[in-house]
């Protein structure tokens, strides 16, 4: 597996950015009536995304699954049929996201594909 960055990108000089499960970060008045969900997500930890399908974005953005969502992609932010790459591209900021731990390992600059 290899981690595709774009040159210029700050991974090795920056913390790592991680998207967070929605579920996890839910404000406190949904706890009450949703707490079977939080507890089931809060069981999968945050750094194993792949049993999540409720991803948050990372702060700067917030975007969500039920918001502009997430997307399969290739390693180059392409959009994909399928989530055999076992990566997602989010819908508002286009940071690509590796499924399995949440981590953002790139992002697409140009917005081509509106
Ligand atoms: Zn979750
Ligand atoms: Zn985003």
């Amino acid at each position: 597996m290899s981690t595709p960055l774009e040159p210029g990108q700050d991974a090795g000089a920056g913390p790592a950015e991680f998207i967070r499960c929605e579920w996890q970060h839910k404000p406190a008045e949904l706890a009450a009536t949703h707490a079977d969900f939080i507890a089931a997500h809060r069981g999968h930890g945050p750094g194993n995304m792949g049993d999540c399908d409720t991803f948050l974005c990372v702060p700067e953005c917030g975007n969500n699954t039920s918001s502009d969502g997430f997307f399969p992609c290739r390693a180059d932010g392409s959009e994909s049929d399928d989530a055999g790459e076992g990566l997602y591209r989010c819908g508002g900021c286009k940071r690509i996201i590796e499924q399995a731990t949440g981590r953002v390992v790139g992002r697409v600059l140009d917005g081509g594909q509106g």
